[in-house]
Order: C-alpha cells, then structure tokens, then sequence
C-alpha cells in the first residue's frame, strides 16, 4: 500500500528505518519497481518535473527597457514637447521608444528563453534498478518508490531516502547554502532534524562529489524540497556579457557628452537670436542623432543567433558571455580521451606470464583472436593469458550488446574493448558472474586510477591456484597505481615469481609508443570470510597479471579542427588521466607539436615544479599527461596568469573548478558527469573537439558581425549629429528634425542593421590570430571608417538639403529629399560590407569566390525600400514627420546622389577589409 498522497509526497521518511520506508512506498529493494506498476504511478503522479516558475515578472522586464539613459532623454524631449503643446510631437517620440521598447523586450525575451531551453535540453539521466535490471532513463520519468543508485558526479534526481551508502559525499549547498559536502549515512534520524541533519536523504539537485549510494524515491517534482523553493532555483540566463556592459558603458560617457554638446548648441543658438523653441528641437535632435538607439537590440539579436548557430554545432552555450569569449580563446586544453580520440577502445596487445600476444579484429565484435608467434593460443596451457582475460570481464562495469546492426558498449568503452577481446576467447561476463559471483566493488575513479571487485572462487576450475582461500579481488588500473602494490607476479605456467619493475616498464612503453592504453591487472586471494571491498585491502600484497593494450584512435575531424586552431593562433593542449608515453604517441599524430615536437609533461613534474617553471612549462608543453584533475585548476591559473585565454574541457566532478576558473569552461554532454556540466559555460552534445573549434568559428563571427553592425550604425549618427552641430553654428535651418532622426537612427537603422547578425561566417574567420583581448571594440581601423563614412554622410544631408532648400524654397521637400539621399547611400554602404558586396567585388575582379551571403540582407534592403516609400509617400507620415511626397524623378536623384558611396566605401574597405 502506498501512504503517500498527490499533495503529500514528501510525507516524511528521514525518521523511519530503512524498511518502514520501504514498506511505505511498497518496494522491493532487491528488484526496485515493475515496469507495469511504474506506467500505473506515472499516472497517478505524473513527471518528476519542476514546472518552471518563470523567472522574471514580465512587465518589470518591459519596463527595464525604458532603464537605459539614451531613452530618458527621449521621453524627457517628448514631455517638454508636450509642454510646449506639441502634441502630435511628442506622442510621436514617445511611440517611437514604445515601438523600440517593444522590440527589444521581444528579442530579450526571445533569446532568453532559447538559451534557457537550449540549456535545458540537455537532459539528465538517473540509473535505477527496475524489473531487476540495472537501467538508466531520463531523471522525468522517476516516479516514488524506484531505487535510485547514486556515484560521484551523479546529480540527486529526486528526493530519496538512503538504503545505502558508501562513502557517501552530497554537496546540498543548493538548497542549504552550505558548501562543504555532507557524508551521507542510512541511519534514521530524529523527525524534526533539519534539512541539513538528514543525512539519510539526498535531495534532488544536489549533487554526489564523492562514493556511491543507493535511495528510495520518496518525493518528485514539485513535491521535492527543491521544488518547494524552486524560485530560488532559477536558471540564471542573463544577458549582459563583457561586450554588453562595456556598451553600457560606452552610451552613458555618450550621454555625457552629448548633453554638453547639446547645452552648448542650445547657448550659441539662443546667442545668435534664436527663440528658445527652436533651439530646444535643435537640442533635441542633437542628441537624438547621436545616440545609436538601434544598437542595443542589434546587439542582443546577433548574440542569441551566434548560440542558436552554435547549439546546430554541437556546441550548447550555458552563459551568454561565453560566446563572445570563445571567439577570443587563445589556448584550448582539451581532454584527450573521447574528445580527440574515436573512444573505440580495441585490445591490441596483451603481455602476460613473460609473452606477447597479439589479437586481431576490430570494434567490440566477439570476432578475432589471440596469437601467440602468429599462432592461436591455448589458453588451458596460459594461466596468466586467462586470468589477464577473467579480471578482464569481471573487474568491469560495463556490457557490449548488438543493437542497431553493430556491436555497442553500454558504459565505459575502456571496459567494453576488455570484454571484446574476452569474448574472442569464447569467455563471456555471464557465464563468469554465475560461477564467481562478485561481492563488492570499488568503482573506477579518476583520482585512484583503478578498479577493483570481490568474487567468490568459483567451483569449476578457472585456472586458480590450490590453496583453501575462497575468495579473489581483480584489480585493474594504470600501471603506476597497481605496480608498487604487487609483490609477485605470475609466469606462463602460473607459478609465483619476483617482479622485475624494469621489465613491465619496458613492457608498458613499448605498447605505449605505438599510442596503445595500457592497463595493468592484478589479483589477490583473500578468505571466504570477507564480503566487502575497501581501498586498503588493496593497499599490498597484489599479484600483477598481465597488461593489455588498446587502440584509441585520433577523431579525423578533430585531427582537422587542430588543424584548423591553430591556423587561426590558437594553441592545442592535451589534457590526460593517461600515460605520457600514449598520450605522446597520439598528439604527434593528431598534429598537436609545437616548433616540430611534442613536448610533454607529467602530472608528478608539474607538482613539483615552482611557478617559475611552470609558467614555461604551460606554454611549450602541448601534452600533460597523468594529470590529476586537481592540477587542471593549476594548469588553468598558469596559462591564465600569462594573459592567455583559456578554454578547458572537463567531465569528472572534481573538474569542476578547472571548468569555473577557465574562460571557457566546456563539459562533456554525453561522457560528462552532471557537477562538471552544471558547472561549464559550454556543453558539447557530442563530445568532439571538432565542436570546440566550430564554437570558437562562430563565436570569431558573432564578433565581427557586431563590429560590422556597430561600423554601419554609427556613421549614420555621427552624419546626422554633425549636420546638427555645423547647421547651428552657421545659423541656417536644420536640415534634419529630431523626429526624422528617430524614425533614421530606430526604423531604419533596425531593417538595415539586423540582417548583419545574419551574415555567416567566411573561410577568413579562421586565418588569422585571436584578437588581442586587450583591444577595444572600438579599433582604430573602426574608428577611422566610422570617422570616413560619416563626412561623407555629413556630405550628402548638408549638401542636399542646402541645394534643394536654395532651388525651391520648399524645407519639407529638401529635408525629404536630404533623408531619402542618405538612405540610398546607406543601401549601398550595406551592400559593400556585407559579404554580397565582397562576392560581387571578388566576381568584377574574376576572382572565384565561395562566399554565400545569407539572403538576410536582401531582405533588410527590400524592407528598407518599402518603409521609405511609406515614409516619404504617405500623407499620414507626411503629417507626423513633417516629410514631403517625392516625383519619381526626385526619388532617382536621391539614389543617384547616394551612388558616389560605393567609392567611398570601396576606399575604406582597403584599409578594413569587411570579410
Ligand atoms: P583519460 O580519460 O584522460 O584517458 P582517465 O582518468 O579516464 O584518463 O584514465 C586514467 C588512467 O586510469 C588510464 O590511463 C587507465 O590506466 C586507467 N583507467 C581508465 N579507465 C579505467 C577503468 N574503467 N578501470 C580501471 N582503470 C582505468
Ligand atoms: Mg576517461
């Protein structure tokens, strides 16, 4: 029977014994549910979900779009517009920045909610025992009563009441706000204890930093501590990034001086006899030209389609400021096991009782064999071989099945070549684990370097030696951490001899050099007394068996993407649990030298390095091998303290600070462990290097679409605001109202500016060297090109306005004609930087040319067309933008006067190519 309720999941079990608690939730905690009777509490229950509350109150969030210092100008312009009676005026600013305000909630809003569902695509996985079976589902699908098994790194799925636990570490600071993990037992414990004293329970979302454990579900959803204070819980997705504030920045010193120009022309206007009236719009429109109001939402577009583009590259961005950021990295250290290599682990090579073997066939297919003198081996006559093949597939954690028309490992695949070359052999896991059922185990943990299990000794004779002990430990790892707790080691008759350490280390370099894994493996007899496995009991007396070697090989693509890092300046470093002889063997292949070798360095070097050495060390050394996740972090502080900019691949939990203190900190999506992803920037769904690389492609490209849109934004203010500024100090008419430069700098500068962020990227992107993060967005190629393009602006208003003005007196018709002027300038300012005008030149030039421009920009421009036309034909615009309706002939004039900007912009492109 089940006490619980819909409404009172989370009936309290902390106090009841192991059990109650089980009797409660009516689970056998042997076999967990039965598939039929989870369908039947799913239904009753329904997902173990957290509705998310959504974060941000929305009409704050609109109203936060007013907070920025360039519109309070413009509502403070409307008020006094209104004051001095100027209704259809001032309504009119105030439409504007609603128009503008709107747009940009929309797109804020948007984008947030696409990183955020982006962010939360990425599902996590629970492995739990139902119908008997070790299986793993999606964390939703848990319903109360399943047995939940817990291991480092796992991130607690829902709330469950402990039934076992093994050195059982949880980090509750989520919910607690304490950040020491808590050890976590099965004991029951007082009923009014605090969250934090249950230390039978873990609670979903915290998560397991160290051991292993076994829980009943006894809360999901909403009914999980979590879910109680879920507001607390929110994905933080803000959208400020390094560019953004420095943006803000910039716009409140713009704001500055503006009013001070603005109060100047204000004086000199009134000094020359002006009334104040006229001088306020003269103001007005000064300080509405210069402010790029467009930009802000120009910036947040480019930045949410840079994460969409990424999110098809494999690359989920978790922070926004990592997309700017990627574009800059100048060192990648990545791991090498999965992310440069296929993660296709096959037996190549074995060692044992004194001999080398070979084995043939490839994948995790049970075809192949072992020779011995190119012979196939007797394994009756092989003691050492078999037992090398037993510890094998009993020291494992893993399977291999056939599904999908190909053999596939379900777990490690490290595991799953040992379990290949078994098989070869006609041993299978099965048959084994009946015969020598396994007791206990320690888990392979990166920290330790090896596995161990407990078996009883089988009946059958497994080519064990005689003697009364009844149980055996298999033990395997890195040779390092299984040597020097071997006393003996077995020869090819299956007697006990001394090791010679010279010789395995000769061994193990030799298959090392050919870019192999090595694994060592060992056994110990211990009595039939002991049923549990702990660390020490490995601590001596091992007897070493053997050694295998395994191919990984190097991702081709990947081996490109290095290719292509570092002909873009950014350097490749291999990151490895591995040994230094393979990790080696492998980064030459892939291309990973520096001045033509591959320098490499040891975990153990590194520790004892000063920082002086270090510091050298992270710059030559492109493999560091053996490295303890610990040292990441140091890896990532010495690189960092020489001004690079650091991105770092992580999966295990104790990755998590290297991950942090990284630029870029990436997890892997598939391999990596819930602390290490909760705590990237970047998660990669595919686990491939080659995903960095094109993050890094798109990130390059987000950065000089920006700078594009900001090169074409600004001349246009800057021609605008110098117009303003020259027209007052000569004392004429202005050639253009604040109300025309709102509709110019908002309409217009939004249709034309936003297919920028469209722009993909082009074969340049990757050629030349990560810019120097020092360097303001504002180069000073940009400043020059904004400086060029704006006289020419200044150029065409000034000059058309003065020349139709003196022709036919009419100032609508001349200010009309003035805007339509600068518009078709711009039209073709816009062609020439995006990458049609670079196609169109590299054709003229009879240059082939790849570059595809994104049909984006075709758009803005019809769009642009069409909202002119409106602009200066409809008598309703007429009426609230003081325009004029054009002659066809007069429209041709405008887009002939604006020509002449194709060889200003073509001048300008020499010295700042756009693409
Ligand atoms: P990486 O993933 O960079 O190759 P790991 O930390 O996974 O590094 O592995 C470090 C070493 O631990 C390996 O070189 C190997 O000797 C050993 N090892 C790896 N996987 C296992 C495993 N499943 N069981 C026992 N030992 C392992
Ligand atoms: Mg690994």
């Amino acid at each position: 029977m089940i006490v619980q309720n819909e409404k009172n999941q989370s009936q309290q079990s902390h106090n009841l014994s192991v059990k109650e608690a089980a009797q409660n939730l009516d689970t056998n905690l042997e076999t967990g549910l039965s598939s039929a009777e989870v369908a039947k509490r799913q239904e009753r229950f329904g997902a173990n979900e957290l509705k998310g509350k959504s974060g941000k109150n929305p009409i704050i969030m609109f109203l936060l779009q007013f907070n920025q210092p360039l519109l309070y100008i413009l509502l403070i312009a409307g008020a006094i517009k209104a004051f001095l009676g100027e209704w259809v005026n001032a309504w009119v600013i105030w439409g504007v920045t609603l128009i503008n305000a709107i747009i940009g909630y929309v797109q804020e809003s948007k984008a947030e909610s696409a990183i955020a569902a982006l962010a939360s695509s990425v599902k996590t996985d629970a492995t739990i025992l139902r119908d008997e079976q070790k299986v793993k589902v999606p964390s939703h699908e848990l319903v109360p009563g399943d047995l939940v098994l817990l291991t480092s790194g796992d991130k607690v799925p829902a709330d469950l009441r402990l039934i076992f636990a093994r050195n059982l570490q949880i980090n509750e600071s989520a919910l607690t706000g304490e950040s020491i993990a808590v050890e976590k037992d099965t004991k029951s414990v007082d009923s009014n204890a605090p969250l934090a004293e249950r230390i039978n329970m873990a609670y979903a979302g915290s998560f397991v930093t160290f051991g292993q454990g076994k829980g009943i579900v006894v809360a999901i959803g909403e009914a999980t501590e979590t879910g109680r204070i879920s507001q607390l819980m929110q994905q933080n997705t803000t959208l400020s990034t390094p560019l953004t504030r420095k943006f803000d920045k910039f716009s409140r010193t713009l704001l500055y001086i503006i009013l001070g120009v603005a109060a100047f022309t204000f004086a000199v206007g009134l000094g020359y006899g002006n009334t104040w009236v006229t001088m306020f719009e003269a103001a007005v429109a000064l300080a509405v030209s210069a402010i790029p109001e467009g930009l802000p939402a120009v910036v947040t577009i480019t930045l949410a389609i840079g994460v969409s583009r990424m999110a098809r590259r494999h690359a989920i961005v978790r922070k926004l400021p990592a997309v700017e950021t990627l574009g800059g990295a100048t060192v990648i250290c990545s791991d090498k096991t999965g992310t440069l290599t296929e993660n296709q682990m096959t037996v190549q090579a074995i060692y044992a009782g004194g001999k080398h073997y070979t084995v043939t066939g490839t994948g995790y297919a049970p075809d192949g064999e072992i020779l011995l003198d190119e012979k196939p081996v007797d394994l009756a006559n092989s003691p050492a071989l078999l037992q090398c093949l037993i510890n094998g597939l009993l020291c494992n954690d893993s399977h291999i099945e056939f599904k999908d028309d190909r053999w596939q490992v379900i777990g490690d695949p490290t595991e799953g070549g040992l379990i290949a070359v078994g098989n070869k052999m006609g041993l299978t896991q099965a048959d084994l684990t009946t015969e020598m059922p396994r007791l206990d185990v320690i888990p392979f943990e990166s920290e330790f370097q090896y596995m161990a299990t407990l078996h009883k000794k089988g009946t059958e004779d497994w080519g064990q030696f005689n003697n009364d002990k009844s149980g055996i430990i298999y033990v395997k790892g890195s040779v390092e951490s299984l040597l020097s707790r071997c006393h003996k080691m077995l020869d090819n008759e299956g007697n006990l001899i001394p090791i010679d350490a010279k010789i395995v280390h000769r061994e193990v370099d030799a298959m090392a050099n050919q870019g192999l894994r090595v694994l060592a493996f060992a056994l110990k007899e211990v009595s039939d007394k002991q049923d549990s496995l702990d660390h020490k009991d490995i601590a001596e007396g091992l007897i070493l068996i053997g050694l295998q070697g395994m191919i990984d090989p190097p991702r081709q693509e990947a081996i490109k993407a290095v290719q292509a890092c570092q002909n873009a300046g950014i350097q490749v470093k291999m990151i490895t649990g591995d040994h230094a002889v393979t990790a080696k063997a492998i980064a030459s292949r892939m291309g990973l030298n520096k001045n033509g070798e591959v320098l490499a360095f040891t975990g153990q070097q590194i520790a004892e390095m000063e920082q002086q050495e270090l510091s050298s060390a992270v710059e030559n050394g492109s493999v560091f091998a053996r490295v303890a996740p610990e040292q990441k972090l140091r890896l990532v502080e010495a690189l960092q303290s020489k001004g690079e900019i650091v991105a770092m691949t992580g999966d295990g939990v104790n990755d998590a600070p290297a991950l942090k203190q990284a630029d870029i900190g990436i997890a892997m999506g598939q391999a990596g462990t819930e602390v290490a992803k909760e705590a990237a920037d970047m998660i990669l769904t595919d686990d491939n290097f080659a995903s960095i690389e094109a993050a890094v492609e798109e990130g390059r490209t987000v950065y000089r679409n920006l700078q594009k849109a900001i090169a074409f934004i600004l001349p246009v203010n800057g021609g605008e605001s110098m117009t303003i500024l020259i027209s007052v100090l000569l004392a004429r008419a202005l050639p253009i109202l604040s109300l025309q430069v709102l509709w110019l700098n908002m309409v217009n500068s939004i249709a034309m500016t936003v297919p920028l962020a469209f722009e993909p990227k082009t074969e340049r992107v990757m050629q030349h060297p990560p810019r120097n993060p020092n360097e303001p967005l504002l180069n000073r190629q940009l400043l020059w090109r904004i400086l060029v393009i704006s006289m020419f602006n200044w150029i065409l208003i000034f000059g058309v306005f003065e020349w139709v003005k003196g022709n036919t007196g009419n100032l609508a018709l001349a200010r009309t004609m003035a805007i339509q002027a600068l518009v078709a300038g711009r039209l073709f300012y816009l062609l020439s930087i995006s990458q049609w005008g670079s196609a169109i030149v590299n054709k003229l030039r009879g240059r082939v040319t790849q570059i595809t421009s994104s049909p984006a920009i075709a758009i803005g421009i019809v769009c642009t067309i069409i909202l002119q036309i409106i602009f200066s034909q409809w008598s309703l615009m007429n009426k609230l933008f003081y325009t004029a309706p054009l002659s066809l002939n007069q429209g041709l004039v405008c887009l002939l006067i604006g020509l002449p900007m194709i060889l200003v912009a073509t001048f300008v492109n020499r010295f700042d190519p756009p693409n």
